[in-house]
Order: C-alpha cells, then sequence, then structure tokens
C-alpha cells in the first residue's frame, strides 16, 4: 500500500475540503431529520465528513444507479428506432467526501463482478473519475462487524484518501493510492507539513480502542467453512421466518448488484430501465415456462447468505459482505445478517 502523509489540523482540513469543494463535484455525507446520506454538495457547511458511522444508503448508487434509462425506442410500421439516452450524469471528475471504511470496501467487491464476464463501461467511468476520501472511523456501531471479516481495515486500500486523527489535535491526509498521492500534492497548500513514520505510529496510538470497540465479532473462516456444508440446514427456515421480503436490505447493502431490465411503455414510444432487484423477490427467478427453483423465502434467504459468505469468496476471492450492518439497520423485522449465518453456523 502506498502511503503518503501530509499532517495539518483540524482548520488545515477544513480549508482543504473548501478548495477540492471548490473544483471539483462533490458528494458528501448530508443530514436530513436525523439521518444522512450522500448528495452533492457546494458548500462544507452544506454537510458532516464526520457523520456517523451509520448512514442510511451506501455510496453505491452514485456507482450503480438505483434506476437509470438503458435507452428509448420507437415503433412504427417500419420497425423499432432505438436511441440513446441522456448522458450519463454520473460520470464526471468528482470526488466524495466522508466515506465510511466498508462503503469504500463495498466498491472493490463490486469491482470484482463489474470486470467480470461483462464490462459495464458506465461503472468503469464512474470508478476512475471519482477520487474516495474516507474518514477513519473511530469507534464500531452497533452494528457493525467490518473488522471480523476477510480483510485489514487498517490496511485497507478501498479509498483513495483517508483524514486521520493523530495526536494533540494533529489531523493528517493520508493518501493510500496513487491517484489519491496524486490528488493530494496537487491541491494541497504549500505549507501544509510532509508527514513521517512517528506520525503513523501516533495514528495508531490514536485509534488503539478502535477494535475493542465492536459489540458484534465472528471467527469469519470457521462460520465460511460451517456454511459450506450447511445447504440443507433447517435453521435457514427460522432464521427467515419472519422476513416480509420488502428488499431493503438489498437496497441499501453496498455489494448487493441484482437488476432488472423492465419497458415502459405507451402507445408506440418507450423507455428501457435498469433498476435494483433482489434475489429476495418471489419472482427473481421465476422463468418463462412457469418453474421457480426458488419458490419459498428460506430459499431466497439461504442463497442470500451463502452467496454473500460462501459463493463470491469461491467465485472472486473475497467476501460478497463488508459487514457495514446497514441491513440490520434498515430491516422492519429486525434481521440481521451477523445473526443469520452465526445461528445457521452454530449447529
Ligand atoms: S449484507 Fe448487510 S452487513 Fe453485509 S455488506 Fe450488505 S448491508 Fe452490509
Ligand atoms: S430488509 Fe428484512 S424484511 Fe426486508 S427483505 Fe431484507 S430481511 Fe426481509
Amino acid at each position: 500500500m502506498n502511503v503518503f502523509l501530509v499532517e495539518t489540523d483540524k482548520t488545515g482540513l477544513q480549508k482543504f475540503y473548501e478548495e477540492i469543494i471548490g473544483k471539483f463535484e462533490t458528494y458528501a455525507p448530508v443530514e436530513k431529520f436525523g439521518k444522512y446520506d450522500y448528495k452533492r454538495i457546494s458548500k462544507l457547511d452544506e454537510c458532516d465528513p464526520d457523520s456517523p458511522i451509520e448512514t442510511t444508503m451506501s455510496i453505491k448508487p452514485l456507482f450503480f444507479p438505483k434506476t437509470a434509462k438503458v435507452m428509448k425506442f420507437k415503433e412504427d410500421n417500419t420497425g423499432t428506432t432505438i436511441s440513446e439516452t441522456d448522458e450519463d450524469s454520473l460520470t464526471g471528475k468528482r470526488i466524495i467526501l466522508g466515506v465510511k471504511h466498508c462503503d469504500a470496501r463495498g466498491l472493490q467487491v463490486l469491482d470484482q463482478v463489474y470486470n467480470w464476464d461483462y464490462i459495464d463501461t458506465d461503472y468503469q467511468k464512474r470508478r476512475g473519475n471519482t477520487v474516495i476520501i474516507s474518514t477513519r472511523c473511530d469507534k464500531a456501531g452497533t452494528q457493525c462487524f467490518c473488522t471480523s471479516l476477510d480483510y485489514d481495515v487498517e490496511k485497507s486500500d478501498a479509498h483513495d484518501i483517508r483524514i486521520v486523527n493523530g495526536l494533540d489535535g494533529k489531523i493528517y491526509i493520508q493518501a493510500v493510492t496513487q491517484k489519491g498521492e496524486g490528488f493530494v500534492k496537487e491541491n494541497i497548500s504549500q505549507q501544509s507539513a510532509v508527514g513521517s513514520q512517528q506520525s503513523l505510529e501516533e495514528i495508531k496510538k490514536h485509534y488503539k480502542s478502535f477494535e475493542a470497540s465492536f459489540r458484534l465479532k465472528m471467527d469469519y473462516k470457521e462460520v465460511n467453512e460451517k456454511l459450506q456444508k450447511l445447504f440443507d440446514s433447517p435453521e435457514f427456515e427460522t432464521v427467515s421466518s419472519n422476513c416480509i421480503g420488502c428488499n431493503t436490505c438489498a437496497f441499501i447493502c453496498p455489494t448487493c448488484h441484482c437488476f432488472k431490465i423492465t419497458d415502459e411503455k405507451i402507445k408506440d414510444t418507450g423507455v428501457r430501465y435498469k433498476s435494483y432487484d433482489s434475489c429476495n423477490n418471489g419472482y427473481f427467478t421465476l422463468m418463462a415456462g412457469g418453474h421457480n427453483p426458488r419458490p419459498v423465502k428460506y430459499r431466497r434467504w439461504r442463497q442470500r447468505a451463502l452467496h454473500k459468505f460462501v459463493y463470491y469468496k469461491e467465485r472472486f476471492g473475497m467476501n460478497l459482505c463488508v459487514g457495514c450492518g446497514h441491513c440490520a439497520i434498515s430491516c422492519p423485522v429486525n434481521i440481521s445478517i451477523f445473526d443469520v449465518v452465526n445461528q445457521v453456523a452454530k449447529v
């Protein structure tokens, strides 16, 4: 991991933010009725880069929109004419401030599937044109379990830049990717001091209580190995019995990527949309001939749990869950994927 460190303080950081917000299209956590979401901003006081850990949505919609026009079409007696849709508003050069580590990690997980059998060029453009600036978490939220999963939060290079605290009010702007380093060098004022090895030691001291602040912990390796042998476990029925199939968990998840294609047509003119979908939907696996291999909810929840904790890892070498806890916070019937996989693996 590349590390380039600039030492500053609260005022210096504010100045850095103000300057880059003035230059680039910027998104950041914005509060509304006590909830935070990533919105476009034009001034620093419109957002809170140190927002609480639990934003309602992740940054996923800025890369994979909830719904997007794929094309327009028009039919007449000579056939169907297809036209491109409006220009994608998410592919310009931009920055995202105040990103949580788990959200940034979610993009690394999505990168695997978007670089697989089909290369999604819109997604690639959005990724390539975005600089991700994270604020280092001080303390875990009640549903967080990222430190239990198969990556090292301390050494994460999922963001380009992270803002970290040192001792005595010092703040460090730490570039962790080449893209981040180039961005910081181009956009930081010349008076800022460049940090040293000693600064990294200070940062470690500031965050020494981070690991201990997690309420939720699991032995990921053990859970993963057990789940591989538990496809037929009756526990899947128990853990999914309260699910109302609302799909909230998938829509707010930083790594879920199922979508559906729908055509909406009035008379001879229509639009084709690509919109979020979920494997928790009863019709998701319904085939044209009427057969549905997952007609009951325990089978759909089994797919969700095993895809996240077994299958994706087998195919891409990383978990399809980053332990952000968004799903547990938003589920109307309090189902938590942490509890689901641990309860099934407990037998
Ligand atoms: S399944 Fe839940 S905890 Fe895991 S990444 Fe998705 S929202 Fe976060
Ligand atoms: S949010 Fe909860 S109720 Fe809704 S589909 Fe997910 S697990 Fe089921």
